[in-house]
């Protein structure tokens, strides 16, 4: 069954996939036509054998020149035309009953599959509309023109015939329409994931994992509602610029990242931590002062002590706090900007610290 699926699979590929899928196309065709080619021959109609000749020739040429006849539009409509051209000439030499007319129908779900993933056919639904169009008016034309003007044939080979005609159509349209199901399921699934991670962006800043500025701020809405108390404290790395002129952009990442889980870890369901902007980390926790206080102390002796490694090198970094407790202002745009001062006070003063005053 897995064996099926990755055929499946493989067919639903874009570039050499849509190779593969035009390459099984021409080789059923061929072999329907050659079996046409003998039945044709056995019931006496040269006409029919000749035209089936030229069908076998041409999607031989499909075959060998799969790869670069797929990139074109124009083979779509050849495959169609001599699909609607054979069934046109069973109308005039035999008639509806023998059921060639089936290859003209099963001709419409399938062009508008494949024309809908050509990535030449723009609109593939008008494409495929007047296709259709041009295709269901001739077969009815030649049908009420030509109905009850054949030859009889044994009634063995009549239903032989129309048995052979169903019994391919059906199986085609089945196989279509199960490979169909499974692109549908695939854009399904892709669209899923790109929802997923769409959503994630909206929320959160996809290097660190922690939330993003943009979304933080329904969360301080609700902190400024709630009557417990909160602090509002904001870290910034000491010295970055220079582990990025050292180490490089990528060791600086690493080590942005490392600081955020330790963070996050930290704080857990005690409150929300954001990457405020480049470097800078703000907290908003519940609880009282002290409780917070202890908190963001216990977070810069971890970051502090946190030895990283990038290759062989060690490194040791340290990060430095601006604090300020819910009772100095109920805004928490004020509050910020009241860490953002002392923050920048413990940079001056020597880094690596908490400023709660
Ligand atoms: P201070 O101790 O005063 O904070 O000095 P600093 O070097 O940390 O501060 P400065 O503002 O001079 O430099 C911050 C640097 O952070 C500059 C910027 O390139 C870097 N930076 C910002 N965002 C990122 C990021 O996502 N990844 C990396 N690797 N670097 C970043
Ligand atoms: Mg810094
Ligand atoms: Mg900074």
């Amino acid at each position: 069954m897995n064996k099926i699926k990755q055929l499946v699979f493989r067919f639903l590929e874009k570039g050499e996939g849509q190779t593969l899928k035009y390459r099984s196309i021409y080789v059923v065709c061929t072999l329907i036509h050659g079996f046409l080619i003998f039945l044709f021959s056995h019931i006496g109609i040269p006409e029919m054998v000749t035209f089936n000749i030229f069908s076998v020739i041409f999607y031989v040429v499909g075959i060998i020149t799969a790869k670069t006849a797929t990139r074109t539009p124009v083979w779509i409509v050849l495959i169609y035309s001599e699909i609607v051209a054979h069934a046109i000439l069973c109308n005039i030499y035999l008639d509806w009953s023998y059921g060639f007319a089936l290859y003209s129908l099963m001709v419409i779900p399938i062009s508008y599959y494949l024309a809908h993933s050509h990535p030449k056919i723009r609109n593939s639904t008008r494409f495929c509309t007047i296709l259709a169009a041009i295709n269901i008016s001739v077969m009815t034309v030649t049908g009420f023109l030509f109905s009850g003007n054949t030859a009889e044939y044994d009634a063995s080979i009549s239903s032989l015939i129309s048995s052979f005609n169903f019994i391919v159509s059906a199986i085609v349209i089945t196989i279509f329409s199960v490979i169909y199901v499974y692109e549908i399921k695939e854009t399904m699934g892709d669209l899923s994931s790109k929802n997923d991670e769409l959503n994630f962006l909206a929320v959160y800043d996809p290097l660190t994992k922690l939330r993003n500025r943009h979304h933080i701020t329904e969360v301080f809405a609700e902190y400024e509602k709630n009557t417990k108390p909160f602090c509002v404290i904001l870290g910034d790395i000491d010295d970055f610029k220079r582990i990025n002129d050292t180490y490089s952009h990528d060791c600086g990442d690493k080590v942005l990242v490392t600081i955020s889980e330790i963070i996050r870890k930290n704080v857990s369901d005690k409150g929300v931590v954001c990457r405020w902007g480049g470097e800078e980390i703000l907290l908003v926790v519940s609880g009282k002062n002290e409780e917070c206080f202890d908190l963001a102390e216990r977070i810069r002796l971890e970051i502090q002590n946190q030895q990283m490694s990038f290759g062989i090198k060690q490194i040791n970094v340290t990060m430095t706090f601006g604090f300020a407790d819910y009772s100095e202002a109920m805004n928490i745009e004020k509050l910020i900007s009241i860490a953002d001062k002392r923050l920048y006070e413990g940079k001056r003063n020597g880094k690596n610290q908490i400023v709660c005053k």
